[in-house]
């Protein structure tokens, strides 16, 4: 390929050329320190400046101010979900986990190790093709949290509305969806993220908590997964991934350009309702794996009549330019990817391909 594809990756995935393209900009000389952003020292005013920014947008675009703290961390989203129930879960009390999808599951078995874990709701029976409804959803006595995963990557369901559990703290994995609409972040304990679909490169989890979770973490815990140790060192206790940092900070201010989180969900919204439309107009060529209602408008996972049309499908695409079509072997298919940074022209171009291989193979 001589140019840039359309790329429906799951993660790394797209990132806006915008972003890209500063950052090239920026690559050999960093705000006049004759140095790449790489090579400056974590404890730089430069790069501290980076840091609180970054912290300061997320907060802004969210809504957040003084109760929350915003930490960026190592090890992808999976080291949360042994950091959660290691900060947070103590003799007395019980993890409450709803399980919509793969990664919610993973979250769940991480809990087990740590304490009494207790399975609050799940799809697993109708292979995560929806989210649990709030009324399936037993909670166990002394529940320390509720942990959600608000957009299942892997199955192509979202939460549209989220559960209120009164005073139990609520948990999100936000993954495959964090900033890609307005919601109440007030209402979460603690967000979390690993940065590579809608944040920016691989390499960092963000991490939002509420500042009274800070108090609950225990001393006896390693210093590296104690957020209270992360948040008064803010993000610095050790080298932090700094480039990592720097491009998620330079997508934030994107983001802002995009209208903020209103602007990005109209955005969202309209590009996705192109390929469902494909879908949903295709006689049943197309069939979504998601229910309707709880259809996500990050990933769009769907089967075609067999598995040799799949894998011709997937071929086709990719020479015309449309990248990572493949399904996960959990649901087979495909699945689009189609985070904040994919342009409308992009699914535009899909939804057409999709009409055109509809038309030739039916
Ligand atoms: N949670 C969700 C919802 C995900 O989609 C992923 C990765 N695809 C993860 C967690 C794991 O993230 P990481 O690879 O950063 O550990």
């Amino acid at each position: 390929m001589s140019e840039r594809v359309f790329n429906f990756n799951p993660g790394p995935s797209t990132l806006p050329l915008e972003v890209l393209k500063e950052a090239q900009k920026d690559l050999l000389n960093y705000a006049n320190t004759g140095m790449s952003v790489m090579e400056v020292s974590h404890r730089s005013k430069e790069f501290q400046a980076i840091v609180q920014e970054a912290e300061e947008q997320i907060k802004e675009l969210l809504g957040l101010g003084d109760d929350h703290r915003v930490l960026f961390l190592h090890g992808g989203a999976s080291t949360q979900f042994s950091m959660i129930p290691q900060n947070f879960l103590t003799e007395d009390t019980v993890a409450n986990y709803i399980v919509s999808g793969s990664f919610a599951q993973k979250a769940y078995k991480e809990s087990v190790k740590v304490g009494q874990t207790h399975l609050a709701g799940s799809t697993k029976d109708v292979n995560h093709n929806r989210i649990v409804g709030t009324d399936e959803v037993t909670l166990s006595d002394n529940p320390a949290y509720v942990h959600i995963t608000s957009n299942n990557t892997i199955f192509g369901t979202q939460w549209k509305d989220f559960p209120d559990f009164g005073d139990v703290p609520l948990i999100a994995d936000m993954s495959s969806d964090i900033l890609s609409k307005p919601f109440d972040a007030s209402k979460f304990a603690l967000i979390y993220a690993g940065a590579q679909k809608n944040l920016g490169p691989s390499g960092v989890a963000v991490v939002i908590i509420r500042k009274d979770m800070l108090e609950k973490v225990p001393e006896s815990l390693p210093s590296m997964l104690r957020y209270d140790i992360m948040a008064e060192n803010n993000s610095l206790y050790n080298t932090p991934p700094s480039f990592s940092i720097y491009m998620v900070n330079l997508v934030l201010k994107w983001i802002k350009k995009q209208g903020g989180l209103e602007g990005i969900a109209a955005h969202n919204e309209e590009k996705a309702g192109y390929v469902y439309d494909a879908i949903d107009n295709s006689d049943a060529f197309y069939a979504g794996h998601a229910e309707k209602p709880d259809r996500s408008l990050m990933n769009i996972t769907f089967r075609l009549p067999n598995e040799d049309l799949e894998k011709t499908f997937v071929t086709e695409a990719a020479k015309k330019g449309l990248a990572g079509l493949k399904g996960h072997r959990s649901v087979g298919g495909i699945r689009a990817s189609i985070y904040n940074a994919m342009t409308k022209e992009g699914c535009k171009a899909l939804a057409d391909f999709m009409d055109e291989f509809r038309l030739a193979n039916k």
